[in-house]
């Protein structure tokens, strides 16, 4: 017997108790008490883009699904498990909700021309949604800021994008986080080194599990890319793509390297890493952390050249990366960086209804006008409360002032301020002085 059934009994039908909905598992409500934190997190994000010179681009949240299986790629995590995908039932379409950005800013990129009068430094943020196992670190929204710098060839602007993780970890506060970098080359030198893996994986045929040997064949690089632990040693003893890299693909590693030494960011070379997605070629990295347990990468991105002709459009080089903002959060709670906001607000605004009203909502408005934070009282059941009980809700909201006006004040046109800081003293004020008055208060408590 369910709720609904137990609670209902001996209930007429029309006083049963209507059952709760529930969210969407995986899928978080971000409640006032934490928002201080993200709109901090939103604030640094956008700063370090345009420090850099990178503009806002906003991509729908729902996209064609070929956008992603092109762009991410067919046999891959995401596209084969991950993606909440949909007919839509009005006309037909096959619908995703974006996994990630750079499929969708790409899809943009070409169907709005942008490369036309040259390269473009891009960034995004917003919600992303992958069908995984909720956890610490890893939800089915989630919310990434990323940044795409597409129509650029060289591995400086490989180094640009580095530098700028780096500078939002100082700019955060955070600390230990560690950078391992690979280049997964050409294609040609990827076509190599994969006759080298299948070789390989097929001589340990037996020690593959089901995901591994369906891949064997169709991306025997994502093998290298598994989560599964028992599948660790024959992945470290694999052929390695670095040893198949020819002078090109090598001179930029070498370049991206000694960029990162000149601006002393410590990086360790990973053989293994390959990213999760397809279209990567040269440069990859990611950003770890020994903190937040299994959810170690707190921001991965690369190279993907080949990506914007892949989906259509002009050949053009591009790279970018792509941040989790939950964990980033979670590692700044971790580290000691987020502090409790209390509340505050400039002026608490009482009064004692009926007539009392009209000039509160009139004045309250002047006050917000000239840039000061007011929060007019109201009760829950819309009758007049105490001035007492007001008094009250004007200390929780961490008001500095409290304006008051009940039948007394309105006869006479006046209002009593009240410090509820320092002082404590109060003062009746005319209502046309009271703009003045309130701001020469705040300006000189501010000196
Ligand atoms: P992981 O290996 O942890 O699954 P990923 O390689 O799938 O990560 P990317 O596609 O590179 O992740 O996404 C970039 C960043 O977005 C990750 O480094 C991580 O910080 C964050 N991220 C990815 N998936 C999730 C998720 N389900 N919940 C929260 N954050 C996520
Ligand atoms: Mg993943």
């Amino acid at each position: 017997m369910n709720q609904s059934q137990t609670s209902s009994q001996g209930v007429s039908p029309s006083k049963a108790k209507v059952q709760k909905i529930a969210g969407v598992k995986g899928m978080n409500d971000l409640l006032p008490v934490d928002a201080p934190a993200w709109e901090f997190l939103e604030k640094t994000v956008i700063s370090l883009a345009k420090t850099y010179g990178y503009q806002n681009i906003r991509t729908p949240i729902l996209e064609r699904t070929d956008v992603f299986q092109r762009g991410i790629g067919e046999v891959t995590d995401i596209v084969e498990k991950e993606m909440y995908s949909f007919e839509d039932r009005l006309n037909g379409e096959q619908l995703t909700l974006r996994p990630e950005g750079t499929a969708a800013v790409v899809r943009a990129v070409i169907e709005q021309n942008m490369l036309y009068d040259g390269p473009k430094r891009l960034f995004y943020t917003g919600p992303m949604f992958r069908h995984e196992r909720p956890q610490r670190g890893r939800y089915r929204q989630f919310h990434q800021f990323g940044i795409e710098a597409l129509g650029f060839a060289g591995p400086d602007i490989d180094a640009e994008i580095i530098l700028m993780c780096q500078r939002l970890w100082d700019d955060l506060g955070i600390t230990g986080l560690r950078l391992e970098i690979n280049s997964l080359g050409n294609a040609a030198e990827r076509a190599e080194h994969r006759l080298a893996l299948v070789k390989y994986f097929e001589g340990h045929h037996e020690h593959l599990d089901e995901d591994s040997k369906r891949r064997l064949q169709s991306n025997p690089l994502r093998i290298l890319d598994t989560k599964n632990p028992q599948m660790q040693i024959l992945v470290e003893n694999a052929p390695q793509l670095g040893t198949f890299l020819g002078p090109e693909s090598l001179q930029h590693f070498e370049v991206l390297q000694s960029l990162l030494k000149a601006n002393n960011v410590y990086f360790k070379i990973n053989p293994r890493l390959v990213r999760g997605l397809d279209y990567y070629n040269l440069t990859v990295f990611e950003w770890i952390t020994d903190q937040l347990g299994s959810q170690s990468t707190v921001a991965g991105g690369g190279r993907y050249d080949p990506l914007i002709e892949k989906m259509g459009g002009k050949s053009a080089p591009a790279c970018g990366w792509a941040m989790g903002m939950e964990r980033i959060l979670e590692l700044m709670k971790e580290q000691g960086l987020i502090e409790k906001e209390v509340p505050s607000c400039d002026v608490y605004w009482l009064h004692t209804g009926g007539q009392t009203l009209i000039p509160s909502l009139i004045y309250a408005e002047r006050l917000r006008s000239a840039g000061i934070d007011v929060i007019v009282h109201a009760s829950s059941d819309g009758s007049a409360s105490s001035l007492k009980s007001q008094m009250k809700k004007a200390d929780l909201s961490g008001a500095m002032y409290a304006v008051i006006i009940g039948e007394d004040e309105l006869r006479t046109a006046e209002a009593m301020v009240k410090d509820l800081r320092s002082s404590g003293t109060q003062q009746l004020v005319a209502l046309d002085g009271l703009l003045d008055y309130v701001i020469d208060l705040m300006v000189n408590h501010s000196d």
